[in-house]
Formats: structure tokens, C-alpha cells, sequence
């Protein structure tokens, strides 16, 4: 059907708009077309080590201009790109590199761990450029439903699976984002989360479908990130709630530039503290929901509503749907919690070579996320937790992540954990898990007394436990269920 296709997204980007920057990487421009012959030339190296179209290929890269490069060359080829996060270990690379059965891994020399590791072929970036290229076979037209990128969730409920992107949720994805946030020709967007990740892949993905210039940096540095977006006249900037929280310290008195649009803030729960001093300060922040599986964010705060809705996650974008459903299947009236659901054509067709994940998952168009949340009166979302880390302590729910957030308000306290333990009376009740700032001598009836002022009673943690690190996966996500082991293991005298 005609209407399933398109043109390359990247060349047709190059005709259009071949002049305009592309991207900047430290001190290097390049405009469209010369990332287009960029990625032209090393798609006829790649060929040369037979890469062709259709085939299931693993990268493994670092935030690279090189990098962004290779990429759309795959894209050009219309080879399946296995997008692999680097700060994995070796054992979970090649646990996920046998999953994804790619044929051939193209990676950075320096990860020489895993090269020893695996058995299929492995092109390394310094090997793919030194090759004499060949006239490559390029896909002028892309289907919509082809897959494009395979990605594998971060792994913070279980084993992560491989989330089939097709073209069109790209596509979708840009569109749904532009629509709310809206697009002008001046936008630039600052791209230091992994290229890896949904979060950083959808920028480069916008940049082609909108023509806009991104600023990439190789990781997220709060001074440099500041620095850019004074120097390079940034607009728009995708962060995770760490890392605003470290723009927002660095900060300190000073101020963003006019020009400055706002931070898009996404990848997991946003503390309402955080959001509160970013008001303060008239840092324009932008919440968002999403997850591999919808290829970026599904739901977003617009614009005007981002003071008066102030801990919302939004409403789901013109092209997407969302319902809260209950356990026994009905819709959630207004302010009940539930599980998110989405739907949309952003929305993941499935896992790789899991069926069975895929249809418990998804039926009839609609995600379930695993997410709880409610929707209010108007329709806006407030995302509580994962429905894997509930607590029913009494026949009260309680969300962990919401003591973990008054927590994160206490001045001493660097990190937060918190899961729930067996108890006789309760069923089930919170315990807590913190690392203290440098310095820092907080105690444990002190961070209780903290709580009980901050929270309702039953939701105080029972027990108060300081550790050096809280267990996190390499998307830096906390992984409750390991807090869980601990608490197993006997780390917690009830
Ligand atoms: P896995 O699916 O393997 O357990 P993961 O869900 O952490 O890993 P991602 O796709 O990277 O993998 O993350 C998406 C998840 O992040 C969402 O399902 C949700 O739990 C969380 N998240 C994203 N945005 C928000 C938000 N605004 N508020 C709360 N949680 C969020
Ligand atoms: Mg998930």
C-alpha cells in the first residue's frame, strides 16, 4: 500500500535542508548532507562485510558523531540495528547478543570484554572506516512497518526484552512530539543522554524527520551542558530527574538564556521536590511518560499547564491513546488508581521471538505498561509506580516511590530505596534503604520523625537502613527487587 511508505527519511532530509547543521559534537558540525554522504559511504563498507537488508545487526557504541554515522547508514541499508547499551556488563551483552541471533556486531575496539565472548562476526568501528566501500544498495523507500531499531528495556522488573521499533514509531513518536511541544526552525535540541536508550535515539530520529540541528555530547556533564546551552543557543533538552537535579545545583542563582525552551524530563518518577525548585528557579521543565516500548514519550505535559498541574505526567499526544484499567478489567473512574494501558501507533508491535511476552502484553493495539497511575477529572496523568513494587500493607496500597521521594527532600540524604517486607500484622509493610550525604549524620528516628511529618502514618517505613550504594541497573534505574534480596539475605533485623 503506498500509503505505508515513505522516503528515506535521512536522504530525503539531505534534499531538503542539505545545507542546515545536523549535528555538532564537541568542536565538529556537520550539516545534513554531509551526514547523509557520511552515512551513504559507510553504508557501501558495510555491505562490503555483507551487511544487507533485512538482517539483525548489533551495535554497540558510545555518543559519537561516528556513531550517529553508522546508525543511519544502517538505516540506508535497511538493516535491523540491535541498539546495545555499553555500560552493560560483558555477561549481559552477550546474553542479550545471542537473544537479538544478530549476525554480525559492529562495536567501539575498546569493549574487548565481550569480542572474546561471542562467536558471531565483529566489524569494529576503526576496521568498518579504514574499508574501501562498495556502491551500497540503499532503500530508497522505508515501510512504515518495517523494523527499524530493536532495543531491550533497562531491565529493572526482570529480564530486559527486545522491543521491535518499526519505522512508522519513529515517525509517529516525532510527530506526536512536535505537536505538543511544538516546532520552529531556530529549535536545537542538547542530546547527552545514550544514544543507546529511547530517550537519546528519538532525538536523532526528530532531527532528520524535523531537520533540526542537535548538540551531542559523548555523556552528561552539568557544566558543559550549561556552557552549551549558553554558547549553542539550545532550546530543548532531554534529561532524566538526576541529572536536573545537578543542572538545577549547578546552576545555583544563575540563569538559562532566553532562548531556552525547556528540559523534557523523562525515564522514571519526577520527585515533586525537584519539580518545585525547578519553579522556583523558572526552569521551564516539561514531565513526560514513556518507555522503550512507545518509543519515547507517550504522554507529556503541555506547555501551558506545567505550573497548574505541577507533578502530572500530562495527557497522552494527539496520536496516542491511554486508559487506567482495573483488575478485573473495568475502566478506573476518575482519581482510582490502576494499570496505565496505552495505545498508538508509536506503540511497540511486540518483543523479539517472545510471542507469549507479546500477547500477555498486548491485545488488540493496547500496551500494558505494568505502571500504575490515575487519571484526574480532566484526564491528566499521575504515574504512582510499577505495579511489581505495590505495597498492600493493611489492605492500603503503598507506592514506594512516593516515601522514596519525601525521602530524597531530607538535606542529608543522597539516594533512597525503599521495597516492602512480610510483616504479621500488616501483611506487608515499607522498609527504607539511604545513603547519607558526605558528611552527613542523619539518623534513623530523625528520618522517621521526617516521614511521619510528609506522609500518612501507614506509610511510614519500619525500619531505616544506611548502606554506601543502592542497587542500580546501567540505565542507573533502582532496582527494588534486589532491595528485596537484601532484605531476604538478612539484611534487615525485623
Ligand atoms: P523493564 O521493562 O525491563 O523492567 P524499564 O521498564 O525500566 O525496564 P524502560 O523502558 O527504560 O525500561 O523504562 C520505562 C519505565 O520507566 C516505565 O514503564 C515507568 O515504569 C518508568 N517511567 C518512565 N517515565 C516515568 C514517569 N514520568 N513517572 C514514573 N515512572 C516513569
Ligand atoms: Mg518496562
Amino acid at each position: 500500500m503506498q500509503y505505508d511508505t515513505m522516503p528515506n527519511f535521512l536522504k530525503k532530509r539531505a534534499f531538503l535542508t542539505p545545507d542546515r547543521t545536523a549535528v555538532f559534537f564537541n568542536e565538529m558540525a556537520i550539516t545534513f548532507k554531509e551526514l547523509y554522504e557520511g552515512s551513504y559511504q559507510t553504508a557501501g563498507k558495510l555491505q562490503r562485510f555483507g551487511l544487507q537488508k533485512d538482517q539483525y545487526v548489533g551495535v554497540l557504541l558510545k555518543n559519537h558523531i561516528d556513531s550517529v554515522v553508522i546508525l543511519f547508514s544502517l538505516q540506508l541499508l535497511g538493516v535491523k540495528a540491535v541498539i546495545l547499551n555499553n555500560r552493560l556488563s560483558s555477561k549481559e551483552l552477550v546474553w542479550q547478543v545471542n537473544d537479538s541471533r544478530v549476525t554480525a556486531l559492529i562495536m567501539e575496539a575498546e569493549f574487548t570484554e565481550i569480542k572474546q565472548e561471542i562467536k558471531i562476526p565483529v566489524i569494529t568501528k576503526d576496521q568498518l572506516f579504514a574499508t574501501t566501500p562498495e556502491v551500497p544498495v540503499i532503500q530508497e523507500e522505508i515501510n512504515l512497518a518495517d523494523v527499524c531499531t530493536i532495543m531491550y528495556t533497562s531491565g529493572t522488573t526482570g529480564n530486559p526484552k527486545g522491543v521491535l521499533q518499526t519505522y512508522g514509531n519513529h515517525w509517529w513518536s516525532a510527530v506526536g512530539s512536535a505537536l505538543n511541544l511544538g516546532y520552529m526552525e531556530s529549535d536545537r535540541w542538547l542530546c547527552t543522554v545514550p544514544l543507546f536508550h529511547i530517550s537519546g535515539f528519538s532525538i536523532l530520529m526528530r532531527s532528520v524527520i524535523y531537520g533540526m540541528t542537535i548538540i551531542l555530547h559523548e555523556n552528561f556533564d552539568a557544566e558543559k551542558a550549561i556552557t552549551d546551552i549558553k554558547t549553542k543557543e539550545v532550546t530543548i533538552m532531554s534529561v532524566v530527574g538526576t541529572m536536573l537535579s545537578r543542572i538545577v545545583d549547578t546552576l545555583k542563582d544563575s540563569q538559562l538564556p532566553i532562548q531556552f525552551r525547556c528540559f523534557l524530563l523523562g525515564g522514571g518518577p519526577a520527585p515533586l521536590p525537584l519539580l518545585e525548585a525547578c519553579l522556583a528557579k523558572n526552569l521551564p521543565v516539561f514531565q513526560s511518560y514513556g518507555m522503550t516500548e512507545t518509543a519515547s514519550q507517550i504522554v507529556t505535559l503541555a506547555p501551558e499547564y506545567s505550573i497548574t498541574r505541577l507533578g502530572s505526567a500530562g495527557k497522552p499526544l494527539l496520536p496516542s491513546q491511554l486508559k487506567i484499567l482495573l483488575e478485573d478489567g473495568e475502566i478506573a473512574p476518575p482519581n482510582v488508581a490502576g494499570e496505565i494501558v496505552v495505545k498508538g501507533p508509536n506503540v511497540t508491535m511486540g518483543y523479539l521471538y517472545r510471542p507469549d511476552i507479546t500477547s500477555e502484553k498486548l491485545n488488540e493495539g493496547w500496551l500494558r505498561t505494568g505502571d500504575i497511575g490515575y487519571l484526574d477529572e480532566e484526564g491528566f496523568l499521575y504515574v504512582l509506580d510499577r505495579r511489581s513494587d505495590l505495597i498492600i500493607s493493611g489492605g492500603e496500597n503503598i507506592y514506594p516511590a512516593e516515601i522514596e521521594s519525601v525521602l530524597l527532600a531530607h538535606p542529608d540524604v543522597a539516594d533512597a530505596g525503599v521495597t516492602g517486607i512480610q510483616d504479621e500484622t500488616w501483611g506487608q509493610v515499607p522498609v527504607a534503604f539511604i545513603v547519607r550525604k558526605e558528611g552527613a549524620l542523619v539518623t534513623e528516628p530523625q528520618l522517621k520523625q521526617f516521614c511521619l511529618e510528609n506522609l500518612a502514618k501507614y506509610k511510614l517505613p519500619k525500619s531505616v537502613h544506611f548502606t554506601d550504594s543502592l542497587p542500580r541497573n546501567a540505565a542507573k534505574k533502582l532496582l527494588r527487587r534486589k532491595l528485596g534480596e537484601w532484605v531476604n539475605e538478612g539484611r534487615v533485623n525485623e
